[in-house]
Order: C-alpha cells, then sequence, then structure tokens
C-alpha cells in the first residue's frame, strides 16, 4: 500500500504498466449445414437467412507476451465429438480438426505449461478437455457456476448447451483448488481486463486484451457472430434477452472500433486475419494485427 507522503514516481511505480500481448485464434472445428437464419432470435431476421448457408466455426484464444501465456476457453474434445454425433444424429455435421490442446501445441506452447485458462463460460464447446491443461487454474465468473449448477438448470432449454461432465469436472477442479473467481468486471493481469457480459448465459464473460493495435475484445459468444454485435441482433441460445442486447452495448463499449471486436464462432475471422505462418494457414490468425477488411 503506497501511505500518506508517498511521491509521484512511487505512485507510479505502484501502478501495473499495461502490457502489450500477442493474440490467436485457434480454429478447432467447424460446422456446416446451418442456416444464417439460425442465428438470429428475430423472426424477421430468421425469415430473412432461412436460406443462406454460414458455418460456425470453434476456438479457443491464446494470449502470450513474455511475462505470461493465457488460454482463454478449452474447446471440446473427441469424447464428446462422438457423444454428440450418437445423440444428434447425422444432421448434426462437424468437421473436427484437431484438439484446443494440439492448436496450442501447433503454435508452439505445451498444454501442460498453461497455468492460466480463462473460461468465459461453461458450455460445452468451452469448457471441455480441461484435462488436457493439467497445471492450469481456471478463471470463470462466480454466477456461472451457480447458473450451471443451479435450479434454472431444470430446464431443459437452458442445459442442453451444458455437458454435464464438464460441469462435474469444473466441480472438482474447485474442490481441488484449481477454481478462481471473478465477479463482474476486474484486471486479470496487465493488459487483460474480463468482462461480465451476461444474457447467452448468466455468466458469460468477455476478454479484453491490450495489443499494439490497441484493445481487441475477445467477444466468445456475448456474440457468435459479427452480425449479432454489428446488427444490435441477438443468438436465439439465450438466458435473458435484455441482459444480452447490454451485454452487445457493453462490447461495442470496450472496444476502440468494431474492427477490434472478435466473435465467438465466425468463420470470417480466419478470413479476415492473418495466419502467423504458412503452416499454420486455415488453422491459426493472429489477432494483434489488423484484419484485412
Ligand atoms: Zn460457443
Amino acid at each position: 500500500m503506497i501511505g500518506f507522503g508517498a511521491t509521484a514516481q512511487q505512485q507510479g511505480d505502484m501502478m501495473s504498466d499495461p502490457e502489450s500481448y500477442e493474440v490467436y485464434a485457434i480454429q478447432y472445428g467447424n460446422r456446416g449445414g446451418r442456416s444464417k437464419g439460425e442465428s438470429f432470435l428475430s423472426p424477421l431476421l430468421a425469415a430473412d437467412f432461412h436460406d443462406v448457408a454460414q458455418d460456425m466455426a470453434y476456438y479457443v484464444w491464446l494470449i502470450t507476451n513474455e511475462n505470461r501465456t493465457v488460454l482463454v476457453d478449452t474447446g471440446f474434445g473427441r469424447d464428446e465429438l462422438a457423444r454428440r454425433r450418437a445423440v444428434l444424429g447425422p444432421g448434426w455435421r462437424m468437421d473436427y480438426a484437431r484438439s484446443p490442446a494440439e492448436g496450442v501445441a501447433m503454435l508452439g506452447f505445451d498444454p501442460k505449461a498453461i497455468t492460466d485458462v480463462i473460461v468465459t463460460h461453461l458450455h460445452y464447446d468451452h469448457a471441455g478437455t480441461t484435462g488436457d491443461f493439467p497445471n492450469a487454474a481456471f478463471h470463470l465468473q462466480e454466477i456461472e457456476m451457480s447458473y450451471a449448477t443451479g435450479p434454472l438448470m431444470c430446464h431443459e432449454a437452458l442445459r442442453f448447451p451444458y455437458t454435464v461432465d464438464f460441469v462435474v469436472d469444473m466441480v472438482r477442479h474447485l474442490y481441488n483448488g484449481r477454481v478462481k473467481f471473478i465477479a463482474g468486471d476486474a484486471e486479470f493481469a496487465p493488459g487483460i481486463t474480463l468482462h461480465l457480459t451476461a444474457g447467452h448465459t448468466m455468466g458469460m464473460q468477455s476478454v479484453r486484451v491490450l495489443t499494439k493495435r490497441g484493445w481487441v475484445v475477445l467477444a466468445s459468444d456475448a456474440s457468435h457472430f459479427y452480425d449479432n454485435v454489428e446488427a444490435m441482433a441477438p443468438f436465439p441460445i439465450v438466458t435473458n434477452v435484455g441482459d444480452m442486447l447490454d451485454s452487445l452495448r457493453k462490447l461495442q463499449r470496450l472496444a476502440q472500433t468494431p474492427q477490434h471486436i472478435v466473435p465467438g464462432h465466425d468463420p470470417l475471422v480466419l478470413a479476415r486475419y492473418p495466419a502467423p505462418s504458412a503452416a499454420l494457414q486455415g488453422a491459426v490468425v493472429r489477432l494483434d494485427v489488423a484484419p484485412t477488411e
């Protein structure tokens, strides 16, 4: 603590200088066979776009600089892929490219060396494979854990995007001392802030990261596609529509420009940002450099 009489220099020393990071989106799968109309709660938009194809891409994100490396979300693994195919049948088409840990390794990072994972929410496609990161602490919003284990899960319509084994895994991590809770908006580390963006789930959070092009906002499922945030058009998997709309506005406030918002499932992210190397083309893009369009 700084006492009375501390000089401006001393106070400056106590403030954490914001640090700048490289940020990567790692795609682990892609789901075709869906229409753009499925991305909108609005019946008018759903009707307008019912015959327009729109794939859904699946990502995790990696934030890194010389001081720390942080993974955002852990996707899901091949076990879950097989389970969903069995339950949902041939209508659910998913091209699974790599596990999130394999993607992290492709970028040159050892999954076992990851010590911090920010979990944006506990839905099946964001909170599986935690076993692949055995030395990580998991950072999630308090309300997400209570939501995923509380009375609203009596509703099939709200629990279907959760996989109970992944929720139970997180409870086990909690009892092993590996869960760190956040309540609302908070600084995670110098240059990384977390923001409650409720609506899709009660405890949805988005991540804001300082990069050399400014503050980039990893929306995750606060905005599945560019269309959701740009048109203020809620996605239909939703717990509270008013909260979701407020959170779309919040994303707009947090980002320096619309080009600084990175949606959670849009295949256009892979098209708009450059791959870090030719070998990673189609699998990983850099988000700390400006998009091409
Ligand atoms: Zn998702």
